[in-house]
């Protein structure tokens, strides 16, 4: 997928290329990206003139950038880069070097179809995908013994820490990477029910350090994951810096030597590691979220959480239950249908499922053609699948005050529910008495959307039942509804989520005179931007309260998030100072905004997820402010916003 150029400047790809083969692949490919790669490549003034659709989208539930709209201009794009790619084996046009941010900017322009703010158009050349680490914080500049001095313990060993990992390699800081677990993958290292894969595009779900994987799924499945996650530490010379099956339990400021001790069990007992900085990437989705049913320590059958799945556990002819339709339980069922002798699933509350073609594909063959032998092609392509989850989807997510319809929230979230409506009645519309089951009371979104791994069609083998009667208890043999009805199981899959609002309680933190505990108390975890806490100096957040999206995702927020701990170090180190906590005042005027904007979003509206908010009452996962806001406000820290000494 990711030939190089050959020595003349050739895909190699290209080079035995006929132009059948030429035209049967451009035929496949991604027109908004072809026509961005295509004018890179040419500079066809024509490509800018023709007209574009705004709204084009492949479904309301899919943004896209804007379109051709006329399907001659598609045809002649196609065209055109017939043309330019034959012109390119045959060495008569060269493929440009990577642009400058400037120029990168004029090209942006065809594929938004407008001229991006500065920042915006900084976050979308960074997802370009043509610097090596687009968000390094280089520290040449800082004398050696200070970098030494500036030590960091990074916890976690999923996306987000092995992010902290490249970024401090990158500016020759000191770090040590602590995993719990014995293998890194974070969240994937742990979800291995059948069916496990990510929800986001493949070409969107990587960083933007390592962003042509090369992928083998249009939705890369759990091991494909781990596998990307392990490539991206062992390019990036990660591993000797990291301690797994290692778990961080404690905490502790020192102020007056300035820097953290870190209590960790491992391998070698429990041990005091020292750090000036520390970096929390525990994710959100650590802890297992058992439901508490009466009788479960009474079956005789196997009980086994979505999170602790085993993977030795034969399903074949088993009777099989799934409890909960939250993602990963509504990710499992089209699998589990395929092997269980009989799957029922107990539903609480029905589930809005979007559809995705090709969600459980590999990448077809001529996309990866494309993508390797195209210049530029896959650069496009990454953009437009990034497109899909970044700012414009956003708008479904706040609450129109004039909207008068009680299960959306306003005209794109009503067309929204429209399509997804239509989705299911496609499916389940020759059974009406599934379907009027299946409708959630609820907006879309309101709750995370999960696509359709082949739940609708599993529902209606013959082996499956859906049952929406109450559990009562769980017995010996099975459950038992409240209707009084018994039925019998070999195996209870609890899918029902994780524990996402402790955040740090999980373990002890005591920071500058106050325990993080008694620091939340009021109702629970905040940081400034997801980030930072007042009174907890140089502990930094990824993934951290309110992170969760309203856009774009863990994959570049981590980044952001990390680049923006590292610019806030070198400035301290070029201050001459050690410590740096975020004033109390700029932290309350953050949470005032980010509550009056929650307050008029979707995830506040009634029978929104439990996993959304916490035990007050108050949405602590799920974040309001736009991505380019957050962009902007990462790229560069403030340091009159933080208390140093
Ligand atoms: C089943 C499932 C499906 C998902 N699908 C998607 C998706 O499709 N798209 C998407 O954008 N996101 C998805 N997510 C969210 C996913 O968690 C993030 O995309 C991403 O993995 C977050 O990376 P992270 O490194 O921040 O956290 P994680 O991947 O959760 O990694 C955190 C790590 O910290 C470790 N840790 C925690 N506490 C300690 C401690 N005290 N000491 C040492 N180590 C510790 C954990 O063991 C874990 O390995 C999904 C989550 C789940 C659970």
């Amino acid at each position: 997928m990711n030939a190089p150029l050959a020595a003349d400047g050739i895909p190699e790809g290209l080079k035995g290329a006929d132009d059948a083969t030429i035209e049967a692949k451009v035929r496949a490919a991604d027109v908004s990206s072809l026509r961005a790669a295509l004018y890179q490549l040419t500079g066809d003034q024509a490509l800018r003139e023709m007209p574009i659709d705004r709204d084009a989208r492949a479904a309301p539930d899919r943004m896209a950038p804007p379109a051709l709209q006329r399907e001659e201009d598609k045809e002649e794009v196609r065209r055109k880069a017939v043309d330019a790619l034959k012109r390119v084996r045959d060495g008569s046009l060269k493929v440009p070097p990577p642009p400058s941010l400037e120029e990168y900017g004029s090209l942006a322009q065809i594929f938004f179809s407008e001229d991006l703010p500065e920042s915006e158009r900084r976050f979308w050349w960074e997802e370009f995908g043509v610097q090596a680490v687009p968000r390094a914080v280089p520290m040449d500049d800082v004398p050696a013994p200070l970098r030494e001095e500036f030590n960091c313990i990074v916890i976690g060993g999923g996306m987000s820490a092995i992010s902290a990992g490249v970024l401090l390699k990158a500016a020759g800081l000191p770090f040590t990477i602590v995993e719990q677990n014995p293998d890194l993958g974070g969240t994937w290292h742990r979800a291995r029910y059948p069916g496990a894969r990510v929800d986001v595009a493949s070409f969107a779900y990587c960083n933007t350090y390592e962003p042509f994987y090369p992928w083998e799924h249009n939705f890369a499945v759990r091991d494909e994951l781990v596998t990307y996650f392990k490539h991206n530490a062992t390019k990036h010379d990660l591993w000797p810096h990291i301690r797994l099956s290692t778990k961080v339990t404690s905490l502790r400021w020192d102020s007056e030597r300035k820097l953290w001790k870190v209590g960790v069990e491992g391998p070698k007992g429990k041990e005091t590691l020292e750090a000036r900085f520390v970096i929390a990437g525990m994710g959100l989705f650590g802890r297992v979220s058992v439901a508490q049913i009466a009788g479960m320590e009474s079956f005789k059958g196997r009980l086994m959480h979505s999170a602790e799945w085993d993977e030795s556990y034969a399903l074949a002819g088993k009777r099989v239950a799934v409890i909960g339709t939250g993602s990963s339980g509504i990710q499992m069922v089209g699998p589990l249908s395929e092997q269980a002798k009989t799957l029922h699933i107990f539903q609480r509350t029905p589930a809005w499922i979007a559809n995705m073609p090709g969600y459980d594909q590999p990448i077809p063959d001529a996309q990866r053609w494309l993508c390797a032998n195209v210049p530029y092609y896959r650069n496009w392509l990454r953009l437009t699948t990034i497109y899909g989850i970044g700012d414009k989807y956003g708008t479904a997510l706040d609450i129109d005050p004039n909207w008068k319809e009680p299960r959306s929230v306003n005209a794109a979230n009503a067309r929204l529910r429209d399509a997804l409506l239509g989705y299911m009645k496609s499916k389940l519309g020759h059974r009406p008495d599934l379907l009027e089951r299946c409708i959630p009371e609820y907006p879309p979104l309101a709750k995370r959307l999960p696509k359709d791994n082949g739940w609708y069609d599993a529902v209606l083998k013959d082996h499956v039942e859906l049952v929406t009667t109450p559990i009562e208890r769980i017995t010996e043999k099975g459950i038992r509804t409240t209707d009084g009805k018994e039925y019998e199981f070999d195996m209870i899959v609890l899918a029902t989520g994780y524990k996402t609002s402790e955040f740090l309680l999980a373990m002890d933190v005591q920071g500058d005179g106050v325990a993080l505990k008694d620091f939340w108390a009021k109702d629970g975890a905040r940081a400034y931007w997801g980030m930072t806490i007042p009174h907890f100096p140089n502990l930094f957040y990824l993934y951290g309260p309110n992170t969760n999206g309203r856009a774009v995702g863990p994959a570049s927020w981590s980044e952001l998030q990390v680049r923006y701990a590292l610019k806030l170090m070198k400035k301290l180190m070029k201050s001459g100072k050690k410590a740096a906590d975020v004033k109390e005042e700029r932290y309350d005027e953050y949470n005032r905004e980010l509550d009056r904007r929650l307050d008029r979003m979707i995830f506040s509206v009634p029978g929104r997820s439990g996993y959304f908010a916490n035990e007050h009452g108050r949405v602590v996962t799920n974040g309001a402010f736009y991505n380019r806001e957050v962009f902007a406000f990462t790229y560069e820290p403030e340091i009159s916003d933080f208390r140093v000494s």
